[in-house]
């Protein structure tokens, strides 16, 4: 079911001003013409997490868009996002950092990305393990890897009612970006936390991103 909601979508942006962040509607699975209606009403900011998918909507829509990769990344599918993608969100290992890096070389330009860390409870996330991803790695990531600009951090925190452990998820997310910022070129500002259940907490904890999905495109 696709019903776009604009009522929501302003309120949610409101809060966003609050906080100075960047909301990225979360559009997978939902059709090109629901991205439009919120693009005509000004959002710009979109994510997908198939890259199939994402091609073949930035190819039919507005080339202002800034396109938002969340999901996990195989190496073999990079190359069809690099010419344009806004950012990555999802680099949860060298392998694919190294890809990604190959293929801003090709295309001659600096891909954005966020280091994705692993901070809910359930192992069936994907992301780096922060007491194994230390500041001495992140640097030499930064050495290697030239045409990469490091923005930030991202997390998914546990599907629970449990707002408490939430909170505590989101906290771990916020002091590993804090660990590595002294570590990190200007540009690391971001940290992407927060979805259509959480992230009102995710706001409260320092969130600069969220990504919000079914809240504004209705259930998937
Ligand atoms: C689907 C998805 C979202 C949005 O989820 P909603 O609950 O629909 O808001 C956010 N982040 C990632 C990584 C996702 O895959």
């Amino acid at each position: 079911m696709s019903s776009v909601d604009l009522e929501t979508w302003s309120l949610v942006l409101e809060e966003c001003a609050v906080k100075n962040a960047t909301l990225i509607a979360v559009s997978k699975t939902k059709p090109t013409s629901a991205i439009q209606l919120f693009y005509d009403a000004g959002q710009r900011h979109f994510g997908e997490n198939r890259v199939q998918e994402l091609v073949e909507k930035a190819e039919t829509l507005p080339k202002d868009i800034h396109w938002h990769a969340i999901g996990h990344l195989q190496t073999n599918k990079v190359k069809y996002i690099a010419p344009f993608i806004h950012l990555i969100h999802s680099v949860d290992s060298e392998k694919v950092l190294k890809e990604i890096n190959k293929e801003a070389i090709k295309n001659d330009r600096q891909i954005n990305v966020l280091l994705q860390f692993h901070i809910a409870e359930e192992d069936s996330k994907y992301g780096l393990h922060p007491s194994e991803f230390d500041a001495q790695t992140f640097v030499k990531w930064q050495e290697k890897y030239d045409n990469i600009s490091f923005h930030g951090v991202m997390g998914m925190a546990t599907f629970t009612d449990h707002d408490e452990q939430i909170q505590e998820e989101f906290q771990l997310l916020k002091s590993i970006f804090d660990r590595l910022k002294p570590h990190a070129p200007a540009e690391f500002i971001e940290i992407s936390m927060g979805m259509s259940g959480d992230y009102p907490l995710a706001l409260q904890e320092g969130s600069t991103m969220i990504r919000v999905g079914s809240l504004l495109f209705g259930s998937r």
